[in-house]
């Protein structure tokens, strides 16, 4: 297996950067990045196969279709869950005559738990 992989956005080697030219003299171009496995923050992720995230969301938008065709959702999805209401004592501040005073109140917060049905 090789160390590295291609850019896989097709237009990778049309992005005007210093670090995509190769070349000297008057036969210069702009290459495809060259993605050197191994990288830490790269292992197992997308970015094993494109080299930033333009390049990402450029194929992404030139093969959308292609990419949802290849899990379709024809439907959605759900989980269970429990909601509960969680009421809290808290303070807010009034200020009057250049005094802040601490006044009590109740706020009421919702919690969304999983449930783990298997
Ligand atoms: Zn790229």
């Amino acid at each position: 297996m090789s160390d590295y992989n291609w850019c896989h956005n097709p237009d990778c080697h049309k992005i005007e950067t210093q670090s995509r030219v190769r070349g000297s003299g008057d036969n210069k171009v702009l290459r495809t990045v060259k993605i050197r496995s191994g990288s830490h923050w790269r292992q197992d992720s997308i970015f094993d196969f494109f080299c930033n995230q333009n390049c990402l969301f450029q194929f992404l938008n030139k093969f959308r279709q292609e990419v949802a065709n290849i899990r379709p959702v024809k439907q959605p999805s759900e989980t269970p869950i429990k909601v509960k209401k969680v009421k809290e004592q808290s303070y807010r501040y009034q200020y009057s005559n250049g005094q802040s005073n601490q006044v009590p109140y109740t706020s009421t917060r919702m919690t969304i738990e999983s449930i783990n049905n298997e």
